[in-house]
């Protein structure tokens, strides 16, 4: 299969399953927008809408403005959605509680030099271009914002696998990652500076996981993947032969 580009998400599809890549990248089957999206689409329009005005401005908006915005994003993507596994009510009143939780405490440390910016970088060993996609990037940092269900201790594998590659295509070492847990209704930051071996290492998985895509490698990962299975809507379907309960 030939490849021009890759984003950090067919990366990450492609390395916790190869079957789950090809059902969407390759059949490019579509699935039904899950619930779960619209609230962590929402909150990253609040937190997106302060800091687009503070690169403006220099300041920081009141809460109400965030909420405002994050009310008009989680009604127009819940027009996608049929079926709610929370609630919907209780499900917005979530994220109402968790941009509460973040702004107080953490808008007021950032001071964003770009915001929602998305650069193809050509990568010529690899002949393709890389989307970096980054929330936020500070003089000396790169800014993911991921709403989740628990607070990590430290940054998660496949959020540390997205920081990576933006760290290596930026050049920029130092990463943060600013969680909002659901579970808890609380907000926090994690701080992380790659080195050259992990640099290196992660840049030997993508050149992997590229080989593989283009010879058409599309297997499940390993014997034991109904980890992967577990949240797998094409499994969920009945679409795949590989499917393993848990
Ligand atoms: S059901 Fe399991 S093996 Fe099949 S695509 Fe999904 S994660 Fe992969």
């Amino acid at each position: 299969m030939n490849i021009s580009y890759i984003s950090y998400t067919q990366l990450v599809t492609y390395l916790r399953c190869g079957r789950w890549y090809q059902f969407k990248y390759v059949d490019k089957i579509a699935l039904p927008t899950p619930s779960g999206i619209v609230l962590g689409r929402a909150v990253h329009a609040g937190i997106e809408t302060n800091y687009k005005n503070k690169l403006e401005t220099g300041e920081d908006l009141p809460i109400d403005s965030l909420l405002d915005a994050y009310n008009d994003s989680f009604e127009e993507t819940a027009l996608e959605v049929d079926v709610w596994e929370l609630p919907k009510e209780r499900e917005k009143d979530l994220g109402y509680k968790l941009l509460k939780a973040y702004h107080p405490k953490i808008s007021k440390t950032v001071k964003p030099i770009l915001v929602e910016e998305e650069e193809w970088i050509n990568d010529p060993e690899l002949k393709l271009n890389v989307i970096v996609k980054k929330d936020v990037e500070t003089k000396d940092s790169i800014i993911d914002i991921k709403t989740i269900s628990r607070l990590p201790e430290t940054i998660p594998f496949d959020y540390e696998l997205q920081l990576a590659m933006y760290s290596l295509y930026t050049g920029k070492r130092k990463v943060q990652l600013h969680a909002l847990g659901k579970k808890h209704l609380k907000a926090k930051v994690l701080h992380k500076e790659f080195n050259d071996e992990e640099l290196s290492s992660f840049r030997e998985v993508l050149k992997q996981a590229v080989r593989g895509i283009r010879a058409g490698v599309f297997l499940p990962t390993g014997v034991n993947h109904k980890w992967a299975c577990a949240f797998c809507e094409y499994g969920k379907l009945g679409l795949c032969e590989f499917w393993r309960e848990k």
